[in-house]
């Protein structure tokens, strides 16, 4: 039982500093939070963010720990329908995998919108607004309730009959997409947006915006949540295309000339940093009143 708690939360960590913090060095390596090309703004790195969001980590590692021996009891106790042995077929692993994912999607919707609208939980999210301008750093500083809301998730699918590597998959998808989602940047092809086909996935600029203004864009992976619910920014896809266009001038532009070109001509207007953890502390500071800001 130990050994099994112990491998959970081990995979759990692995697949954060693997999927979220490392290619968040090596972006910054390769200097692209520096390039117009991509870049939404430039990330906001402090230490005081910093020291915020690592504090916010160490408690959802914590939750998770409690989940991984809670995750064990519950296969003790014949609570649990996950399979270890031999995948049997591929074609239902993936098709399992992928149903999860339509599965979460719904539920982080549904519990992110809850957050924000009931002011007992809304306290417990502003952890996660806090930052503002947020980093892969943040893609998991939550206070321990709301990391309890995330990670509770996956003791509910171990009651499904699916296997345990699908939870496994099902982790690092959410793990990937969640980090393009606090990177500031938006490497996503325009064609994604002109297609019908495509465009009901959400961009890296939709969690970007969620950030920024509180009150919009609540769903994770695919945009019909927000859709239905008319919760979407009104700009979403304006502000991505002019991410864009700010790209493709960025692209005819020679390095030289680039130095001696007027700024770029749009950068995301970000709002005064300063102003929004104000706003945020006031709101913690009066549970229950949410500020007009915000609404
Ligand atoms: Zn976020
Ligand atoms: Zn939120």
């Amino acid at each position: 039982m130990i050994e099994l708690s112990l491998s959970v939360f081990l995979i759990a960590l692995l697949g954060y500093l693997l999927l979220t913090l490392f290619p968040f060095f090596l972006l910054a390596k390769l200097n692209l939070f520096l390039s117009d090309r991509i870049n939404i703004n430039e990330p906001i790195v402090n230490l005081k963010n910093l020291r915020h969001d690592i504090k916010g980590t160490i408690n959802t590692f914590l939750v998770v720990a409690v989940f991984s021996i809670l995750l064990s009891v519950q296969i003790e106790l014949g609570l649990s329908n996950l399979g270890f042995g031999e995948i049997s077929s591929l074609t239902w692993f993936f098709i399992s995998t992928a149903g999860i994912i339509i599965l979460h999607d719904a539920y982080f919707f549904v519990t992110h919108l809850l957050m924000h609208k009931v002011p007992s939980l809304y306290k417990y999210h502003l952890y996660h607004h806090k930052s503002v301008s947020p980093t892969p750093f943040s893609v998991f500083s939550f206070h321990p309730v709301e990391a309890i809301i995330h990670f509770i998730f996956f003791n509910i699918i171990a009651l499904l009959p699916v296997h345990f590597g699908v939870l496994i998959l099902f982790y690092a998808w959410m793990l990937v997409c969640n980090t393009i989602g606090h990177l500031n940047l938006d490497f996503y092809p325009e064609v994604i947006f002109k297609s019908k086909w495509t465009k009901w996935w959400n961009s890296p600029t939709h969690h970007y915006l969620h950030h920024q203004y509180f009150n919009c864009n609540y769903s994770i992976y695919y945009n019909h949540w927000d859709k239905w619910f008319k919760t979407n920014h009104s700009e979403n896809l304006k502000v991505f295309f002019q991410i864009k266009n700010r790209a493709n001038l960025s692209k005819q532009l020679h390095a030289t000339e680039l130095k001696s070109a007027p700024p770029a001509p749009w950068k995301v207007p970000r709002q005064d940093e300063n102003v929004m953890l104000k706003l945020v502390n006031r709101s913690i500071s009066q549970p229950g009143h949410l500020p007009a800001e915000f609404q």
